[in-house]
Order: structure tokens, then C-alpha cells, then sequence
């Protein structure tokens, strides 16, 4: 096994991002497929790294970095790529080390859960779940590309909840939650804007989709946060408990019927957690069963 080649085309202290990379091998491990780690504070900066893609997979990816340039992992046949790519926001993984260590422990398991094929059997649960679902919803009273556009856009949220939740349980599981955890409480530190609060209700007379979506993908992104740290302040760890509350009351829509509705998604999920499909598929089918209820 080789060590990764580390590519620092950001600010960056080097010996800052070593001592990061230390934990990890010192923690937990190096997965002996990553070839490159490469730390990025401004997206042009992404340029430098599709001279190292493979030419064959370098229009995806790039798409998909471009899309929403954050930190990713990247999987092509025997080899991985760990992008950081910061935003000002995240600034703070810069000098705490333990939110950088965090964060690429949790990009490299991202890469052995998706090496394992569990990435892929969510996609495919999933698209089961929406198929059945679709066909309920194009009886409503909208648009069909509406329709179209709403269930793709949350088909890809809950795919992406279900990937960090499975990534943060299983880091938490090994006890490195502390790690992941700094992460999250930088990243959260700052109350949201509700900016749709109001206008919800109003959205829904008006047939806003948009208005509709925004919301509902709100809720549903922030259970990547909620369920696998409320897990973690189950095993009595305080500052998970803590940063739950923070959650709730900094970052919960203060809409009753929604986040009511989201909170008997996220006591499933805590009750029934499993690595099972079983599991996989209730939790899209009760995501896409509010949303039609949502679109009422
Ligand atoms: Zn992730």
C-alpha cells in the first residue's frame, strides 16, 4: 500500500493538513485505493484536478463537482480521489484539526461504503420507491414537468440523507463520532435564514412548486445531521446532545405540520435503523408519501 499523493492547490498549511491526515492512520484507516487527497478553497481551482481524472470519466465528474463544488470522493474502477473543497463558510477546517481529520474520515468511508455497493443499492431501492410514488402524483393538479422536477429533486436528497447517514452511524459506530461531530458543529454553527417560513402556505395556493420544494428539501437535508448525531447523544454523548438541541431550536421550520411530520420520519429511522433494504425503502416511501401529502 502506497500513501495518497496529497495535491494542495488552496491556502493551505501543509503541515496543518499532514497532522490532520495523521489521526487517520492513527484512528482509523487509509483505504489502500485512495491515490490522491486534494485540498481546494475556490472551485477554478477544480481545473488542476481534471488534468489527473481519467480521461474516460472527466465530463461526470467534473459535472457533478460543478454542480455543488463541496467536498466529495470520487470512485473509478481500482482508485479513489478525496476533493476538500472549502467554501468561506468552512473556513474554521483551515485550523481545527479535528473537523479536517473529521471530514476526511468521512469522505473515505463514503468511498468504502460505495466500494461495498451500498451507494448503488440505494439508488436502485430508491427508484423503485419514486416509480410507485410518480404514479400516484401525476394525478394531481400540476404540471407534469413540475411533477418531474419535484421527485427528481427529492429522489436525489434522499439519496444523499441515506449516504451520510450510513456514512456518520457507521463512523460513530467506530467511535470516531467525535470527529465528524466537530465538523458538524462548525458547519451549523450559524442560524439559517428562514427565508420560505412565511410563504409557505401561501406557495401552496399559488401552485409554487419552487416555494414547496425549498422547504421540503430543508427538512429533508437536515436529517443527515439529526439522525445520526441524536444516535450519537443516545450513547450518552453530551456535546451530540447539545448540538441537537442547537438544532432544533436554531434550524427546525417552525411550521408545525411540517416538521411534525418530519419528526415521525426521523423517530423511524431512529428506531428501525438498519443495513437492510427494508429499511432503505420505507424511508424513501415515507419521504415521497409526505411530499404528495405536502403538494395537497
Ligand atoms: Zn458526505
Amino acid at each position: 500500500m502506497t500513501a495518497p499523493k496529497l495535491l494542495i492547490l488552496g491556502k493551505f498549511n501543509e503541515d496543518f493538513l499532514r497532522s490532520a491526515l495523521l489521526e487517520i492512520y492513527l484512528k482509523d484507516k487509509m483505504p489502500g485505493s485512495v491515490e490522491y487527497i486534494v485540498f481546494l478553497d475556490e472551485k477554478h481551482q477544480f481545473e488542476k484536478v481534471e488534468k489527473i481524472l481519467p480521461k474516460k470519466a472527466k465530463s461526470k465528474i467534473s459535472k457533478l463537482y460543478y454542480s455543488d463544488p463541496t467536498s466529495l470522493s470520487i470512485t473509478y474502477k481500482n482508485f479513489d480521489i478525496i476533493v476538500i473543497s472549502l467554501s468561506k463558510e468552512e473556513s474554521y477546517l483551515k485550523s481545527n484539526r479535528k473537523a479536517m481529520s473529521g471530514l476526511l474520515m468521512h469522505e473515505l468511508e463514503h468511498t468504502r461504503q460505495r466500494r461495498k455497493g451500498l451507494e448503488t443499492k440505494i439508488e436502485k431501492e430508491g427508484k423503485k420507491e419514486l416509480k410507485k410514488s410518480y404514479s400516484k402524483a401525476i394525478k394531481m393538479n400540476y404540471k407534469k414537468e413540475d411533477i418531474e422536477f419535484l421527485f427528481s429533486n427529492v429522489y436525489e436528497a434522499c439519496c444523499h440523507v441515506l449516504r451520510e447517514i450510513y456514512v456518520n452511524i457507521e463512523l460513530i459506530n467506530r467511535g470516531l463520532g467525535g470527529y465528524v461531530l466537530e465538523d458538524h458543529q462548525n458547519l451549523y454553527k450559524k442560524k439559517q435564514n428562514p427565508f420560505f417560513y412565511e410563504t409557505i402556505k401561501k406557495a401552496k395556493e399559488k401552485n409554487q412548486m419552487q416555494q414547496i420544494l425549498k422547504a421540503f428539501l430543508y427538512e429533508l437535508n437536515l436529517m443527515a445531521a439529526v439522525i445520526p448525531f441524536t444516535k450519537f447523544a443516545e450513547k450518552g454523548n453530551k456535546k451530540a446532545k447539545n448540538f441537537i438541541k442547537h438544532l432544533q431550536k436554531n434550524f427546525e421550520a417552525p411550521i408545525y405540520e411540517i416538521s411534525s411530520d418530519f419528526t415521525e420520519i426521523i423517530n423511524y429511522s431512529l428506531d428501525n435503523f438498519s443495513w437492510t433494504p427494508k429499511f432503505r425503502r420505507t424511508f424513501f416511501r415515507k419521504i415521497f408519501k409526505l411530499c404528495i401529502k405536502f403538494m395537497k
